[in-house]
């Protein structure tokens, strides 16, 4: 018989993690990325979503951040949409890189594919891959309202880390023509890196990123709008790449101690899904050396180790009604 998981128990585990998490110090903020390094390094939120619409919310979960590489997961959802699994697996990849987010190393080891969406070389292909080709406005439409589906309501361009970043993305810069001459850039390759830039750029709550990703853990369908956002068998794949290349260097560790398919940007913010039961996302700027939101990691982990949920596990727990 499944175990039942209550609202009132998500709700106790998310209280109890914000409270355990709340002081924990270390890390700093993307020190890269001007605008980034002075967002107040005090926020902190947490959001959970369930697949019947429920929000359990406590913390900073209304400011809006930057979301950074949580993009890279809607942009790949955008692209298994568009082109279907089997050609994101040709064109881009799902191997983890075991390197740093912008690595150059990691395209040089691959050079056949960019590995996986989910680091800075893939996500620029994705952006190149986005329909209609050439057409840099069509294109930017397209990415922002496959976002406003997944989020439930619309993200806003933070203007001032749009061009903080622009002025400072020398070495995607780098990455988008090494990988031109790779033949793995589909589109312009300034408008690739222009709309990788700008996605990173958007502004989101961790209320909205919390709904995104309770989208995936109910297999497509938004919970609070009802949309049907993407086909239900794409869920998993974009599940695996969450599991596999989430945290970056780090992600063996992460998902060995936690069992959580998870995603991180230098924003701060962290996402999580644990399918058919919630999407969730934590947010506090202060990172780990690897990128990852020291805050948010260790909620996330409080929330999940607290449940004694893990999505490897046969155990078979369901929401109660
Ligand atoms: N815009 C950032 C970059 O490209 C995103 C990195 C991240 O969030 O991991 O460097």
């Amino acid at each position: 018989m499944a175990r039942t998981l209550t609202h009132k128990q998500l709700e106790t585990a998310v209280h109890n993690a914000y409270d355990a998490c709340k002081d924990l110090a270390g890390g700093q903020n993307a020190h890269y990325i001007p605008y980034l390094a002075n967002v107040d390094a005090g926020l902190f939120g947490i959001s959970l979503c369930t697949p019947d619409g429920h929000v359990i919310s406590v913390g900073d979960t209304a400011y809006r951040l930057g979301i950074e590489s949580v993009s890279k997961v809607h942009t790949a959802i955008l692209v298994l949409r568009q082109l279907g699994a089997a050609g994101l697996l040709e064109k881009i990849g799902a191997d983890a890189t075991g390197l740093p987010f912008n690595s150059i190393f990691a395209i040089l080891l691959e050079n056949d594919r960019p590995s996986t969406p989910l680091v800075n070389a893939g996500a620029i292909t994705a952006c190149s891959l986005v329909e209609p080709k050439g057409n840099a406005e069509a294109k930017w439409q397209a990415i922002v309202q496959n976002m406003t589906d997944l989020l439930g309501s619309a993200p806003q361009l933070i203007d001032e880390l749009y061009h903080s970043e622009s002025a400072t993305n020398f070495e995607n810069r780098s990455i988008t023509w090494l990988l031109k001459e790779y033949g793995r850039i589909y589109d312009d390759p300034e408008m690739a890196l222009d709309l990788y830039t700008r996605q990173c750029s958007l502004g989101v709550t961790a209320e909205q990123l919390a709904i995104s990703a309770a989208t995936i853990a109910d297999d497509g369908v938004n919970p609070v709008t009802k949309k049907r956002v993407f086909d239900a068998a794409l869920a998993p794949k974009i599940v695996a790449l969450m599991a596999a290349v989430g945290f970056y260097q780090n992600t063996g560790d992460w998902i060995y101690s936690t069992g959580l398919p998870a995603k991180t940007g230098v924003g701060g913010a962290v996402i999580g899904v644990m399918p058919g039961l919630f999407g969730r996302c934590a947010f506090a700027p202060p990172l780990d050396d690897a990128g990852n939101s020291v805050k948010a990691q260790a909620a996330l982990k409080h929330i999940i180790n607290g449940l004694g949920l893990n999505v490897f596990s046969n155990e078979a727990v369901e929401l109660a009604k």
